[in-house]
């Protein structure tokens, strides 16, 4: 609830007063059980600076972070502890994540004894059933990260999300560094998982096409704020703001009814040290008019379920006709 993020700058930066960076800007936003949110946006909107705070991992400068009915963020140790035993994080570099020295199946059982605090005799079947539930064969508990692959190690990566048993993943950019084929196996897993664990999920992704596939909803950030945010189809075939039709333009996508090429979002997003007054977006809309340009920004719009911050309403951003691609 109206969550901020701020980080101190060593030094500040030259000609500026500010010394905080604010990768997290007032951002509200609601995660019900067994739903999947998609948070995209470009590299440096906050999204994982937002999904560390949610798990406790980031402390909060403004606003609160609550779950499941209690304030996790500046609340009691035992809320934060709950928190940590009931949620998991995903990340995208999957050697990187794991350690060198520990067989598939020691890294698991290291979540289950730590954390879980599982009975020695217990361990073994426990890792096993969890080895399986990702899909890996029990050969692949005996190796270590380096005779893995960077598809078998994510899902040792998720085995020992699994492992606290959570309500909650945050899984960040955690298909990002796969080769295309291996993604696809993994966002399979990740919708199986979904229903066989009731599972919810925060899917962060800079690629709107896995978050069309496995998210229910979506929440589209530029530079630390949501902009945009409803049902996936809604926004994927009717964005409301200039910045999420722009971000769904620039997906590449084979499709021979498609009408326009994928057109590039142009330029780079200003730095957060230096936010344009009125809307953070207006240097790149194609939309901008000076009322835009002022402050305080555009009020947000709502409408059931979806909200957005730009001074346009319904139908005003050209519609989108491109297809929910087919699943395999
Ligand atoms: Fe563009 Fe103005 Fe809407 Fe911002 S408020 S996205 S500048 S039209
Ligand atoms: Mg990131």
């Amino acid at each position: 609830d109206d969550v901020s993020v701020e980080f101190p700058v060593q030094g500040g930066v030259p000609g500026f007063s500010r010394r905080v960076l604010r990768a997290v800007n007032g951002v509200t936003l609601q995660v019900r059980p067994g739903e999947a949110v998609g948070l995209v946006g470009e590299s440096g909107s906050g999204k994982s600076t937002l999904g560390r705070a949610l798990l406790g991992l980031e402390p909060v400068t403004n606003g609160a972070v609550s779950f499941d009915g209690t304030r996790v963020s500046g609340g009691t140790r035992a809320a934060l502890d709950r928190l940590r035993r009931e949620t998991a994080m995903v990340f995208q570099d999957p050697y990187g994540a794991l350690n060198p020295r520990l067989t598939a199946a020691q890294a698991v059982a290291e979540v289950l004894e730590v954390h879980r605090k599982v009975p020695r005799s217990e361990v073994a079947a426990r890792v096993s059933e969890l080895l399986e539930l990702v899909g890996l064969r029990p050969e692949h508990g005996t190796r270590r990260p380096a005779s893995l692959s960077g598809g078998q190690c994510q899902r040792v990566g998720i085995a020992r999300a699994l492992a606290v048993e959570p309500r909650l993943i945050v899984a960040d950019e955690c298909v990002a560094a796969l080769d295309v084929s291996i993604q696809g196996q993994i966002i399979n897993l990740f919708m199986e998982l979904r229903e066989q664990l009731d599972l919810s999920l925060i899917f962060i992704a800079h690629d709107l096409a896995i978050v069309r596939r496995l998210c229910d909803r979506v929440a589209v950030m530029y530079l630390g704020r949501i902009v945009e945010e409803g049902p996936t189809e809604q926004v994927f075939t009717d964005p409301r703001h200039p910045y999420t039709a722009a971000l769904i333009r620039a997906i590449p996508e084979i499709d021979p009814d498609r009408p326009l090429p994928a057109t590039p979002l142009d330029g780079d997003p200003p730095s957060p040290m230096r936010l344009p007054p009125g809307c953070a977006f207006h240097p790149r809309c194609p939309h901008a008019r000076s009322e835009c340009r002022g402050d305080p920004p555009p009020a947000e719009r709502t409408e059931p379920g979806r909200r957005w911050s730009c001074i346009l309403g319904p139908g005003t951003v050209a519609p989108l006709t491109t297809k929910q691609p087919e699943t395999d």
